[in-house]
């Protein structure tokens, strides 16, 4: 990070004070910029009392996020004196002022990432310095303060490794990590928060498919926008996902699992509940290609995954690549034609999730339609290739450089 003597602007600063003052100081304490960053050195450990650490639960009992590791990290931060000393402590409660922002704005974020323990019993990440700049992008969006994406990563590596025994010893499990960002400062008014908290979860995630892959039903229903241009949708805030949920509920009282959400009068696909979604077919020029909606109207979550399934599919350099919306319309013509082949979520949670059917509420007439797809019966599987690949390479079977960091 930037000295205080390296930025013009502190420099003049600097200067001017120096030659005001008889002690010729340099800066003053009182004049030091707020620090912009928090940093590894001053990690602060506390670690649990052997009382205090929890029994792990079997691995094959695991629900998604009902479990926590023994402890957490935590980093505050005021607009005038800066981020404190990050902290490790066991897992607490958070005391907060009954008028802090996030309870009434929700001046929220967070992230999702994975520790995984490798065929070699070496645990890693994949790709965190991705979900971290991506905190760091959503952080600036939603007025909160920035922060080093390498000593973030490097603290959150120490959480993992004091709680190495909360990562499954399993090749299908993992451990779960939850960065999350709170503007706390307790008052009313709509403004930026001068206080904030930076916090670290983890828990262990048991396997996404205990019985190989079940493809998913999907509710699409253009009456709900999960996001819309200019909006946040390409953000992990938690003020995205409280809207979902009983849209959610409606698709599970219809028989389906999850949300096709679709944007405009076109009805693009944008995204499969959390996940991102990709098509896999032979398109209107007869040509094998491989589809997910773009980046650039900021409908859609910038996924690791997503990204990842973009790189490989471009090096394997076997069927074009294409990032560009996709309607319904299109579907259902690919269906009657014959040229769908697979449709699948992408997302940290599962990698992969195969569409089988989905629920299309047509928008003139209110009459649902169910649209058969064909994601299982593909063979060769695509998605099935994409899953082993991402597996191989987060357990340690096979290595892309650059994609891992072994935590211990
Ligand atoms: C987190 C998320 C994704 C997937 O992102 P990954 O980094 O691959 O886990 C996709 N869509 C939404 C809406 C999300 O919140």
């Amino acid at each position: 990070m930037k000295n205080l003597l390296t930025t013009g602007r502190h420099l003049v600063f600097s200067v001017r004070l120096a030659s005001s003052s008889s002690l010729g100081q340099t800066a003053s304490p009182a004049a030091a910029p707020a620090q912009d960053t928090f940093y590894h050195r001053d990690l602060k450990i506390t670690a649990a009392t052997p009382g205090q650490m929890r029994p792990k639960p079997p691995v094959d009992t695991l629900k998604f996020g009902h479990n926590f590791s023994d402890h957490m990290m935590e980093v505050d931060w005021n607009v005038n004196s800066g981020w404190t000393r990050p902290a490790i402590s066991p897992l607490h409660n958070l005391s907060l002022h009954p008028g802090a922002k996030v309870l009434h704005y929700a001046v929220e974020l967070f992230e999702g990432m994975k520790a995984y323990r490798g065929v070699d019993n070496k645990i890693r990440l994949f790709r965190p310095e991705m979900n971290m700049e991506r905190m760091r992008r959503t952080a600036a969006r939603s007025a909160l303060p920035d922060f080093d994406t390498e000593e973030c990563i490097k603290i959150i590596s120490d959480l993992v490794k004091l709680d190495q025994e909360w990562v499954p010893y399993s090749t299908t499990s993992s451990l779960y990590i939850r960065p999350t960002f709170i503007g706390t400062e307790a008052t009313l008014g709509v403004g930026h928060p001068n206080d904030a908290k930076f916090f670290v979860l983890t828990g262990p995630a048991g396997a996404y498919y205990q019985t190989g892959f079940n493809p998913i039903s999907l509710l699409a229903d253009s009456d709900f926008v999960r996001a819309f241009p200019g909006g946040v949708g390409s953000y992990k805030m938690g003020c995205n996902y409280s809207p979902t949920i009983l849209v959610g509920r409606m698709a599970a009282e219809k028989g389906c699992q999850q949300v096709l959400w679709l944007y405009g009068e076109e009805e693009q696909l944008t995204e499969v509940g959390t996940m991102n979604i990709f098509v896999y077919w032979i398109n209107e020029q007869g040509e094998e290609e491989l589809v997910t909606p773009p980046l650039d109207k900021g409908l859609i979550l910038p996924g690791v995954t997503r990204q990842s399934l973009l790189d490989l599919a471009r090096s394997w350099n076997q069927f074009k690549v294409t990032e560009r919306y996709i309607t319904m319309p299109e579907v259902i013509k690919s269906l009657k034609e014959r040229r769908m082949r697979e449709m699948f979520g992408a997302g940290t949670a599962c990698v992969v999730s195969p569409v089988g059917r989905i629920l299309h509420k047509n928008k003139a007439t209110g009459d649902y339609s169910e649209l058969l797809i064909p994601t299982m019966e593909s063979k060769p599987n695509l998605m099935q290739k994409f899953y082993e690949t991402i597996m191989d390479i987060q357990y340690g079977r096979v290595e892309q450089p650059g994609w891992t960091r072994i935590v211990s």
